[in-house]
């Protein structure tokens, strides 16, 4: 008989603990000072409330409509954005999650703030750090991050915590290690920085073919789907 959405769930989770907890110890750390993400793209609501209520504490969600579909049903969880945001749907996030992952120009993260003001919010952002420069994916190069950040900051109404970056697909999850080393460089150069309206303390990197390199070169944050979801039938 075939495995069920949840089997799936419950086999590839203990074994998702096990190994970020081993990446960690890798890494001179503990497993909890690793915050496991769910993205739950193409992932039923019946599913992830099942995550939840075996240990899944983060969510996050790519796309805005799939999201505000999916959100009256969810049991309670820490909520994030991890797509693309286009400026047009900031006013359908801000507010209703706990943080935006894939703040990519100044633009966005504009809108972001007008918003977080207008609702009295303050909106916590990470800045994408498009670190393959690849033309097919958002994000600011790492080249002008500093300064990027810099203007970002002295925009009321969003809070940076850190930076969130997806690495080029490579066949092996070792190829990524220079990106990753490049992004925790960069996030402790930021850090020292202290920037004003900031709190830089999340590097999120990491997904299911590369978490545990990402783990051993510093993220505080991975986000994984199908390692824990399993295949799913299309790329989003
Ligand atoms: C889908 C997605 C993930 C998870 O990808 P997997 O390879 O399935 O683990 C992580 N981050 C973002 C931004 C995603 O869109």
């Amino acid at each position: 008989m075939e495995k069920s959405s949840v089997e799936i769930f419950d086999e590839n989770y203990a074994r998702v603990l096990e190994r970020i907890a081993e990446a960690a110890v890798k890494s001179g750390r503990k497993s909890e000072d690793i915050t496991l993400l769910a993205a739950t793209k193409t992932v039923e609501v019946g599913v992830i409330n099942h995550a939840i209520e075996s240990g899944i504490k983060y969510i996050g969600e790519n796309r805005v409509q799939e999201f505000l579909s999916k959100e009256p049903d969810l049991l309670p969880v820490h909520k994030h954005f991890i797509g693309h945001l286009q400026t047009n749907k900031v006013k359908d996030i801000v507010g209703r999650v706990e943080l935006i992952h894939s703040v990519d120009s100044y633009h966005l993260a504009k809108e972001i703030s007008k918003q977080a003001l207008r609702s009295g919010k303050v909106c916590d952002i990470l800045v994408e750090i498009n670190v393959g420069l690849e033309e097919s994916k958002f994000g600011f190069s790492p080249e002008n991050a500093t300064e990027s950040i810099a203007e970002l900051s002295s925009l009321d109404g969003i809070r940076l915590r850190g930076l969130m970056a997806i690495p080029p697909v490579c066949d092996s999850s070792s190829a990524n290690i220079k990106f990753f080393e490049q992004l925790y460089k960069l996030f402790i150069d930021i850090k020292a920085e202290k920037i004003d309206n900031s709190n830089i303390d999340i590097l999120s990197m990491g997904m299911s073919d590369d978490f545990e390199c990402a783990i051993r070169c510093g993220a505080t944050m991975v986000r994984l789907g199908t390692a824990l979801f399993g295949k799913r039938n299309y790329n989003v």
